[in-house]
């Protein structure tokens, strides 16, 4: 059996390693916060105390960190990862983070004699609960087909966006999109609702009219509409408002250095910037619709 260490156990990582144990494997997992690692060894991975401890004897590393600076830490930072690894290792970056970031990483891994994708994930928490999330791979074919069983298990769909860093950008583009479509889902609501309209008739009209879209087929930003999604638990757990700012500041950062307009990708991060300094940073970010709202 392939001998998995998965680095990074918040809201993605956590499901994403216990579904890997659901399937057979048993990963050998570490996060700076022990009590994540501990939750897992209870259902039966093996806990690890550090990262050297968590990768020497494995065939793949799978991370998912929250940002740029994390990823490059633990992979690049004193006596970490790379120092770390076993030579020949597969190593599965599933963080979303800027693409520069993710071919920097890249070239010094495998001019070290690894192997290295990098692996955005889209589907939310309950994709990876489910496991069903998709995986936007960039890098080498080969290594993507080597990857390609144990990305089954956490997902349903795999696409090959192309060289490394290719899947950041893919992602990047997708989630500059999905802050759009969230803010303006959130907008349509509050409008129905301050004109006397029910919230969970209009979602179900406009699911099924010219509007619909994937935020309100399964991410519903007002609260009561959808049983078990963030904005039914008072915007906790899901995806937080402080990373959809960190991958609009990407997307911005993308689309300056290829002179490309994104006048509405720029108009929401200005949104989910204020909304983050308005104290929500760590709540999720179907909560933009309190910051309309309020408006
Ligand atoms: P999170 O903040 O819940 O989890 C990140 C985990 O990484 C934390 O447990 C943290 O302690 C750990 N960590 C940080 N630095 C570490 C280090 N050096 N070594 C070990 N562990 C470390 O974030 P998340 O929601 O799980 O998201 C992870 C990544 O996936 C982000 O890049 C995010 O943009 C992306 N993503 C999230 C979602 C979502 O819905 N939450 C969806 C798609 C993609």
């Amino acid at each position: 059996m392939t001998k998995i260490a998965f680095i990074g156990l918040g809201n993605m990582g956590t499901p994403m390693a216990a579904n890997l144990l659901k399937a057979g494997y048993q990963p050998v997992v570490y996060d700076i916060v022990p009590h994540t690692v501990e939750q897992l060894a209870e259902q039966g991975a093996i806990p690890a105390a550090n990262v050297s401890e968590a990768v020497r004897d494995a065939d793949v590393v799978i991370s998912m960190l929250p940002a740029s600076q994390h990823v490059k830490e633990l992979y690049l930072g004193d006596g970490q990862l790379l120092a770390h690894a076993r030579k020949g290792a597969l190593l599965i970056d599933c963080s979303t983070i800027a693409p520069a970031t993710a071919k920097e990483v890249a070239t010094e891994a495998l001019g070290r004699g690894f192997e290295m994708i990098d692996a955005p994930v889209s589907g939310g928490v309950g994709g990876a609960v489910k496991g069903v999330l998709t995986f936007i791979v960039g890098g080498n074919a080969d290594s993507l087909e080597k990857a390609r069983p144990i990305l089954s298990v956490m997902g349903q769909k795999i696409f090959h966006a192309g060289e490394i860093g290719a899947g950041q950008t893919a992602k990047i583009c997708n989630n500059m999109l999905l802050a759009i479509q969230m803010t303006g889902t959130a907008e349509a609501l509050n409008l129905g609702v301050a004109n006397q309209l029910d919230p969970v008739a209009l979602s179900e009209i406009l699911k099924n009219s010219s509007g619909g879209n994937w935020t309100l087929n399964v991410y519903n930003p007002y609260p009561g509409v959808m049983e078990g999604v963030p904005a039914s638990n008072e915007y906790e757990g899901g995806f937080l408002v402080d990373l959809m700012v960190k991958d609009l500041g990407l997307a911005m950062e993308t689309a300056q250095a290829s002179e490309s307009r994104t006048p509405l990708g720029a108009l929401a991060e200005e949104l989910y910037r204020g909304h983050s300094t308005a104290g929500w940073g760590r709540k999720d970010f179907s909560s933009i619709l309190k910051a309309i709202e309020k408006e």
